[in-house]
């Protein structure tokens, strides 16, 4: 039998190994993708800790890692779109395409989605097996490196769907983002990104994450732990306004009648 390696952990909260484990194969509708890059987010992390139903019901062993990016080496039995040597960027969520969400585009909601890293096998591993390839795997520009598309498909979707599904930004619209890891930082660039004279609000505990929003382009940013507000000069509001009163307001406005808010975390 073919094998290969992969991370694996046997206990929740137990060690990581990495093994040599069963390589898997092309599945139906699918493709195997030798993995190039895999990302890690806290979800990961919930996952280790026993506290996410899908690795529970799977069971253990298990190899985690949801977001990844690779090279094609293998067709499953009728998947079209693709072909052995492509360069594919995997998103967290496989949708199905023929639940009720599906059907109104919200993918990223499916009914019965599979999630590598949760539901199946990770990408913290040689080699991949993804189902539903067609509709769900990406074609990576010849520009994007297999890290940075490693980064898009659970950060960056679940922020687009906050931002442009359910909080529905418009141009001219300002936006707060409460807590700039990396799902904030992605809703920080895709609200920059959603129309003209969107104005971002960041607000973190850390410095460097609110640098870091202000670098890519936010109004305004607020470190809540510090009591501080960063680039004052960039907004109406002035220094010696209490930062948590303007952290309240913004938070207030959000939830008043046609204002939109969102909360996300997977787990
Ligand atoms: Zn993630
Ligand atoms: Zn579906």
């Amino acid at each position: 039998m073919a094998t290969m390696r992969a991370a694996v952990y046997t206990t929740f909260s137990g060690p990581i190994i990495v093994q040599e484990v069963p390589k898997p194969t092309a599945p139906v509708g699918g493709l195997l993708l030798r993995v190039k890059a895999c990302g890690v987010c806290r979800s990961d992390y919930h996952g280790w800790k026993g506290l996410d139903s899908d690795i529970v019901t799977h069971g253990l062993p298990f190899t985690p890692g949801h977001e990844l990016s690779g090279v094609v080496v293998k067709l499953g039995l009728g998947t079209t779109k693709f072909q052995v040597g492509d360069r594919v960027a995997v998103p967290f969520i496989l949708s199905c395409g023929s639940c009720r969400q599906c059907a109104r585009n919200r993918p990223t909601i499916c009914e019965a989605q599979g999630q590598p890293g949760f539901t199946m096998p990770g990408g913290f591993a040689e080699f991949v097996a993804v189902p539903r390839a067609d509709r769900n795997v990406s074609l990576m520009p010849p520009k994007v490196s297999f890290l940075q598309a490693a980064a898009l498909g659970c950060r960056l979707t679940t922020a687009y769907r906050a931002v442009m599904q359910q909080g529905r930004l418009q141009s001219g619209e300002t936006v707060g983002v409460f807590g700039c890891g990396g799902l904030g930082l992605s809703a920080v660039m895709i609200a920059l990104a959603a129309g003209d004279n969107v104005r971002v609000l960041a607000v973190d505990t850390s410095e460097e994450a609110c640098n870091k929003a202000l670098e890519l382009g936010a109004w305004h940013a607020f470190n809540a732990k510090e009591g501080a507000s960063l680039a004052p000069a960039r907004v109406g509001m002035t220094q010696s306004e209490p930062m948590p009163s303007a952290v309240n307001r913004a938070a207030g406005r959000s939830t008043r009648p046609k204002r939109r808010f969102a909360s996300l975390g997977r787990r």
